[in-house]
């Protein structure tokens, strides 16, 4: 009889990895999971681990929540899918736009969906385009981004990705142009305060404007917080530099609120966090709890406005995806809207100088450079010299050496560059919190 081969060996032979650094797995396994409760995962040897990533920044309500699995199986016995084309959408399409622009800082608005973060970025992309070609500017094509930005990975919202890995594709695309990361205590030249720095970034947006000139622009998109660059709220006073330079020169804003939406941050959404107002909010991820994939682009007033009528010129924007506006997708975002304003905004709020706390305790260790942090998600950067910031080398890099030791505690967490990133579910409780922090100190103290 032939032994059944492991989970692993399974899920390497059937499985293409992405996003997966293959010598780890190589060496310690796949873990294959089958089931979760509350902010734990369960796999399928019975270990228990405390996901402090909640998923990938979206399972806020934990993995079991009673009312979006009833939410979804009531919308599932009533009408399980359609699209939102041809002049016909489900009922729950049209609630959740009428919520989501409730919600937005605008006072007016409309909503186009999508299936993830990725083609929400890009499907803005091609609205700018079809926009200002429509308005007689076929030339404003450029989009401006930030290095270290994440935007997603189809071939447009990569190419907005400020990530050297997307060379291995051959992108970025021509016309996209990424400004500096507003990261100042590694990108802070020596002798230069926050407020220079920051000062020095607007500089940056200015000469780039000039340089590829302001009638070739289509739009800034920026994440309030970055969080796949690996957590690193702006400079102080970032957004109130750059945004009056955009506003001068008729570009458009979109926030990218795919993690920091929807209370991340501790507001509803990131821009009120660092008080702006955008032109377009992108928001995925916590919009469905994690419950099913969709994405959404919530168009403020005036550019709702514009688009509508670059529209109505040519009677349709070409455009669309299959399963846009599902109405399981919507009754699902509808009840996470409904539980996040019911209270786990506020839990936020709560946890946050508990999180806080321990990010800032665990940041005093000799190898700890820095603490970054805002509402529910926060990072700890290791480096070799705390005195000289000096980081780490070697082909493991000390992150994922500490994640993978976190692991082997019951915890999940993210390594993100040589920073571990912590962003723990919006139902956690002081007592999850405290169990993440002595996890993780345990697994720096073995690796450093
Ligand atoms: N934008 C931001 C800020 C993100 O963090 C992500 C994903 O992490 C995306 C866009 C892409 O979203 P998706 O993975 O759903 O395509």
């Amino acid at each position: 009889m032939t032994t059944p081969q492991s989970w692993d060996a399974r899920a390497k032979a059937a499985t293409f990895f992405g996003f997966t650094d293959l010598p780890s797995i190589n060496e310690r396994g796949t873990v294959i999971i089958t089931h979760g409760e509350g902010p734990y995962i369960i796999d399928t040897e019975g270990r228990r681990y405390l996901d402090a990533n909640s998923g990938l920044w979206n399972i806020v309500a934990g993995f079991d929540h009673e009312g979006l699995t009833r939410a979804a199986q009531e919308q599932y016995a009533r009408f399980p899918g359609y699209h939102a084309f041809f002049g016909r959408m489900s009922d729950q399409a049209v609630l959740l736009s009428e919520k989501l622009v409730e919600i937005s800082p605008f006072e007016s608005g409309k909503v186009f969906y999508t299936n993830s973060g990725s083609e929400a970025n890009d499907t803005m992309v091609k609205m700018l385009w079809f926009m200002h070609a429509a308005e007689g500017n076929p030339q404003k094509r450029k989009i401006i981004t930030r290095k270290n930005a994440y935007h997603g990975v189809t071939a447009i919202s990569a190419s907005m990705t400020g990530k050297p890995y997307n060379s291995v594709f051959g992108l970025p695309l021509d016309g996209f142009v990424h400004l500096s990361c507003p990261h100042y205590w590694r990108e802070g030249r020596d002798g230069e305060t926050e407020a220079e720095f920051t000062a020095r970034m607007g500089a940056e947006l200015e000469e780039v404007i000039a340089r590829e000139g302001a009638d070739t622009i289509a739009g800034f998109f920026a994440e309030p917080i970055m969080g796949a660059g690996g957590v690193i709220p702006p400079s102080d006073g970032y957004f109130d530099t750059i945004i009056p330079i955009l506003r001068k020169h008729g570009i458009p804003v979109i926030s990218d609120e795919v993690i920091c939406g929807l209370g991340r941050t501790g507001e509803m959404w990131g821009c009120e966090t660092y008080g702006f107002t955008p032109d377009v909010i992108i928001s995925s991820k916590a919009l469905t709890a994690g419950f099913f994939p969709m994405g959404a682009i919530i168009l403020g007033p005036e550019i709702s406005d514009r688009l509508q009528r670059a529209t109505d010129a040519i009677e349709e924007f070409p455009h669309g995806f299959t399963a846009s506006g599902h109405p399981v997708g919507c009754a699902i975002a509808l009840k996470a809207i409904e539980v996040i304003e019911g209270g786990l905004l506020d839990n936020v709020r709560r946890l946050t100088p508990a999180f806080e706390a321990g990010l800032q305790r665990l940041s005093q260790m000799d190898n700890i450079g820095e603490w970054r942090g805002k509402g529910l998600m926060g990072a700890l950067e290791a480096v070799k010299d705390k005195a000289t910031k000096t980081p780490f080398d070697g082909s493991l890099s000390v992150s994922e050496r500490i994640a993978n030791t976190c692991t082997d505690h019951g915890l999940i967490c993210r390594p993100l560059g040589q920073s571990i990133v912590l962003a723990p579910p919006f139902i956690a409780t002081d007592a999850h919190l405290e169990e993440m922090f002595d996890k993780l100190e345990a697994a720096l103290k073995k690796v450093f």
